[in-house]
């Protein structure tokens, strides 16, 4: 159990902290696990933090408050050069520069020139630099070894310009078999390893360019690729016997792809950007196992800090003016569960045979950056990492219980997860496959076992009501308990923990 051997001094501070802490009927009734959650939360979402948009302040400060718990709790810094702290730089948005240029030829010699910001407007990740080439239209520029679905089957664009469609057959709905596939750089990935020259980005739903502040990645691509409006796009199609309307309507009615080549078609691109780069960091601590072999290989426990800032990309939110995004459920409450678990793993690390690697990711919301700069340069060789248990949005416990996804991507979980479960009086609906939109993605694509906690989507997700007090931290208890039990027995013997790939799990690892 948690509560075992808080200590009385511990109590004392923890009592002066929520002393100054405004009233909450919340608090009452709650464990001594479940007091020191809620404060950590209540600071995570406090207007001090600003919503914790990673390249900010009020992200550096959360990223130092989490160090700070960690050295609390006696973790080793497992960050960069004896800190906590693992620091990196991204892309979050471009400036264009004087020369951006798009023109097309289609049938006739005589090209027609675009205007930047009315017909075209180069992607933020987009390399710069200048293109002519042919054209060819690959539906939505997606390839989906899952569902068997390839928008580039059978149609060689080597040396072209792919054209392609946002979102994903039917629509670009979260939950779409293809949502892991709707990022503009993974398009952008996936055009270049099939040989593109460059990508053009047309709209399947309204006609809007896509802004320079929408996407993000730790390096621009090595693609050129721009937003094009319907029009322009339409228009490369003319004298090809059918149009993009029609294509896209029998794309989305059959959910087949239709790769068409357009020879008529002949564009010239140039690109011409300055990338804005922000820094951001992951926090990493270390409880290291004792047993002097077993040691050497750990168990990742992560769950992201960041969060939307004061709105921008990513928020839902329709209001018109800007406001702070707290994001206690996402992921201020998987956060606060990762810091109590370095409490208890901290308290019990004599039971630990193999290491405890504990690590709050930055730049989630960006598209899992900060676990990507991780998985690219790991505290612990990523061979050694036995397994990978993260946590995103574990605030809303329902009564159905947890979401506990990827209990196929090792022959031990399903056993391990259904006595932990039962051990902790928790409800659990387990599922086999892991894939889902977050960091453990990362680790699964490098074919670690993989377990992913979280309590569901509602309706303050990504908007600036995702509030403390509508956490469940009663439940956030019961997850702790519930992870602690895992934790110690994955971390308490050296028992080897083979990696299975779920059948329609088969996430192609990315090109970088
Ligand atoms: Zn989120």
């Amino acid at each position: 159990m948690v509560t075992g051997r808080a200590g009385a001094a511990r109590l004392l501070v923890l009592a002066a902290l929520l002393a100054t802490a405004p009233a909450k009927g919340a608090d009452e009734g709650l464990a001594a696990s479940g007091r020191r959650m809620l404060a950590d939360v209540r600071a995570l979402t406090s207007e001090a933090f600003g919503g914790r948009r990673a390249g900010t302040r009020g992200a550096d400060d959360a990223a130092a408050f989490v160090a700070s718990s960690f050295r609390a709790s006696g973790l080793l810094p497992a960050g960069k050069t004896g800190s906590y702290l693992q620091p990196f730089s991204f892309v979050d948005g471009a400036t264009p520069g004087p020369g951006n240029r798009l023109s097309a030829a289609v049938g006739a010699p005589v090209s027609r020139g675009y205007r930047l910001d009315e017909d075209f407007r180069p992607l933020a990740l987009s390399a710069s630099g200048t293109v002519e080439a042919d054209v060819a239209f690959c539906g939505y520029g997606i390839a989906s070894p899952e569902t068997g679905y390839d928008d580039y089957a059978g149609v060689d664009v080597r040396g072209k310009a792919v054209l392609v469609l946002r979102g994903g057959p039917g629509g670009d709905d979260p939950d779409s078999p293809f949502a892991r596939h709707f990022p503009l750089r993974a398009k952008l990935d996936l055009a270049r390893r099939n040989g593109a020259a460059a990508l053009l980005v047309a709209p399947a739903r309204g006609d809007a360019l896509v802004s320079l502040r929408t996407d993000f990645d730790v390096e621009p691509s090595a693609l050129p690729g721009v937003s094009v409006r319907r029009r322009v796009a339409e228009a490369l199609f003319a004298g090809s016997g059918t149009t993009l309307a029609a294509l896209q309507a029998r794309i989305d009615g059959a959910a087949k792809p239709a790769p068409l080549p357009l020879p008529r078609a002949r564009v010239t691109l140039a690109v011409d950007l300055v990338p804005h780069r922000a820094t951001t960091a992951n926090v990493a601590g270390l409880v290291p196992g004792r047993d002097p072999v077993a040691n050497r290989q750990a168990v990742l426990f992560g769950a992201h800090y960041d969060h939307l800032g004061d709105g921008g990309a990513g928020s839902l939110d329709r209001s018109p003016s800007r406001r702070i995004h707290p994001g206690a459920d996402d992921n201020a409450s998987g956060t606060a569960l990762l810091l109590e678990l370095a409490r208890t793993l901290s308290r019990r690390r004599g039971e630990l045979k193999r290491s405890a690697l504990l690590v709050a990711f930055g730049a989630e919301e960006e598209g899992s950056l900060g676990a990507r700069v991780l998985a690219g340069a790991p505290p612990v060789p990523l061979g050694d990492v036995a397994a990978v248990i993260c946590l995103d949005m574990v605030g809303r416990l329902p009564r159905e219980g947890l979401i506990v996804r990827g209990t196929g991507t090792s022959p031990r979980f399903r056993d391990l997860v259904a006595s932990a479960a039962r051990e902790a009086g928790l409800a659990v609906r387990p599922f086999d496959p892991a894939w889902g939109p977050s960091d453990h993605a990362v680790f699964l694509a490098a074919g670690r076992p993989v377990l992913f906690l979280f309590t569901g989507y509602h309706r303050d997700y990504h908007r600036p009501s995702d509030t403390a007090d509508r956490l469940d931290v009663s439940g956030m208890e019961r997850i702790h308990r519930f992870l602690e039990v895992i934790a110690l027995r994955l971390l308490g013997d050296a028992e080897p923990l083979p990696f299975s790939r779920v059948p329609g799990d088969g996430v192609p690892a990315r090109a970088r």
